[in-house]
Formats: structure tokens, sequence, C-alpha cells
């Protein structure tokens, strides 16, 4: 009876597996904050995608970590970048798989920040529009290695119109742009940094991302980039901002996504291991809470299991 009347189903279309893919290792190499996630290289990405694939995934979300860093960010839009010889590498084996790419400069900028940045005296800027122009470059530069969607996640102002602009302008129309777009300044992307090697030198993200005291402003955050042409957006962290996923769904009826990050991960990790709660249990209840608080897709680590267990 009660799966008759169920209101809400999990699939394995509603999960996005994100690949952490470095470029100075030919193994994968675990991350010891979050158990069960490594970095991988471009080879053992393809066969990662792969096997998504086979579980009934559709989705893969790309981050890069590159050789070397930069005051410019070169590498996130070198056409030899570590992103860009994923991106062709996976479409080569296996074309059916969706290929979006995180869009953002901290992995690449050698002091960690998601922009470019201006010291006055003791005080550090990020410069929104020159950042802007770097985002583009390396939007385009994904898309031509094969992207089917882009993944900003730097919340500088402006930036989805003019990536936008530039994909149509370049024949890249049809590659669409999933928009960070109420990613608000949280504790629980500690260890993401330990995976992407991105933690700020210096300062702190607060001036760029949003805080989290705020949720009339994450709708105005959301309507911009709506009206700049955002096919897609995101909440981001998850379950603390349930309620910000839930009035973004209402008001704007948009395909939403939410990103169940890695600090809620290794929460959940940590309480399986200390026996507080059953791990597989855990999981399923918060990813069919978010889906009922209105998420159309959810990025998470847990993506191939939950795959496996709804199948089981
Ligand atoms: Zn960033």
């Amino acid at each position: 009876m009660r799966n008759l009347v169920r209101e809400t189903n999990l699939t394995a279309h509603d999960f996005i597996l994100p690949l952490f893919i470095s470029e100075k290792i030919d193994k994968r190499r675990a991350i010891a904050s979050m158990p069960g996630v490594s970095q991988l290289s471009v080879k053992e990405a393809v066969d990662e995608a792969e096997r998504a694939h086979d579980l009934g995934l559709q989705a893969v979300l790309l981050f890069g970590i590159p050789k070397e860093k930069d005051e410019q960010a070169s590498g996130a839009y070198a056409d030899d970048g570590i992103v860009q010889e994923a991106l062709r590498a996976i479409k080569k084996k296996c074309p059916a798989v969706v290929t979006i790419t995180d869009v953002c400069l901290c992995e690449y900028m050698s002091h960690g920040h998601c922009g470019v940045t201006r010291m006055d005296g003791k005080h550090f800027h990020v410069l929104n529009d020159e950042t802007v122009d770097l985002l583009v470059k390396t939007a385009l530069s994904h898309a031509r290695a094969g992207a089917d969607m882009i993944a900003p996640s730097d919340m500088m102002d402006g930036r989805i119109g003019a990536i936008r602009e530039a994909l149509d302008a370049n024949g890249c129309d049809q590659t669409g742009i999933m928009s960070y777009a109420a990613k608000f300044a949280s504790v629980f992307y500690g260890p993401f940094r330990d995976a992407a090697e991105s933690p700020p030198q210096f300062g702190d993200r607060r001036s760029y991302q949003m805080d989290y005291s705020n949720a009339d402003e994450a709708l105005r955050e959301v309507a911009l980039d709506i009206d700049e042409g955002a096919d897609i957006v995101m909440i981001k962290p998850a379950l603390p901002y349930i309620d910000i996923l839930w009035r973004v769904r209402e008001r704007f009826g948009r395909p939403t996504a939410v990103y169940h990050v890695s600090g809620e991960y290794a929460m959940v990790k940590a309480g399986a291991e200390k026996g507080l709660f059953d791990e597989r249990a855990a999981v399923l209840e918060i990813m069919t809470c978010l889906k009922r608080a209105g998420a159309d897709m959810i990025v998470t680590y847990w993506a191939r299991e939950l795959a496996e267990w709804i199948k089981g």
C-alpha cells in the first residue's frame, strides 16, 4: 500500500556523479577527508564515466586539478588542460554520458581564489569583470572540447549572460548552462578543498559567496541567473539550505539542482563509521527528502551506490 501512494521515488537519472581529475597522477589517489572518493587520472575518469553509465547514471560533473597554478589560472582555459583532455577522452569512449564541467578558477589560481585578485594594502579584492573574462574563455574551451553543459561555480556577477553570449556567438548554442545560482559561503566545503586542492591562501570567499543568513537574496541571485540564460539553477550546499531549494523550485519552476557537498558527505560517513546509523538508510532518506523538497537533480558522491541500491 505504501508503494502505491508514495509521492517521491528516486531513479538513477536523479543523480550526477562528480569526478576529480588530476594532471599530477597516473593512478587514483584516495582523498583522506572523503572516504570512498579519489582523484583520478584521465584514463581512470573515462573508466569511471563508463561504469557510471553502465549503472544507469547519465551525467558526470568534472573538476580538474592542474599540474601548475598561476595568477591568471591559465590551466583553466588551456586547450590541453586537464578537463579538456578528460572531456575528449570521455566523449570518445562513451558519447552518451552527459558531461557537465565545473567552471571556476580557484583550482588553477596560485592563490586559490575563484577570481583575479588585487591587494589594496592588507585587503584583497576579487575583480569581478576581469574574472568574468577568464570564465568565458574557460567555458568556451570546455564547450569546444565536448562539454554538454557548463557549470559556473564562481558566483561572479554577470557571468551567466557573458558565457551564454560567447557560447552562442561561437557556434556552441547547444551547450547548456547549469548555474551555481545560490552558492553559500559554507563550512561544509572543507573536505572538497582537499579533493580539488583549492583552499584560498589568504582571506576567505565571503565577498563573492552568499551569507547563509539570507534567503531572499538567494531568490534574487537565482532570478538574475535565469534572466541571463541559465538552463538549470543550482543550490549549494543541500540539507541546511533545503528551504532555499523549496522556495526556488516553487517560485521559478525551472529545472533545479542541489549539490550535496563534501562536508555533508563526510558527516554521514563519520556517523555510519561510528555505528550511529546505517549509511544506506541515511543516504536514501536524505536523497528522497531533497527530491521531495524540489530537487530535479542531485550532485552526490553516492551517485554510484544509489544507482545500485535503487536497482536492488
Ligand atoms: Zn572556485
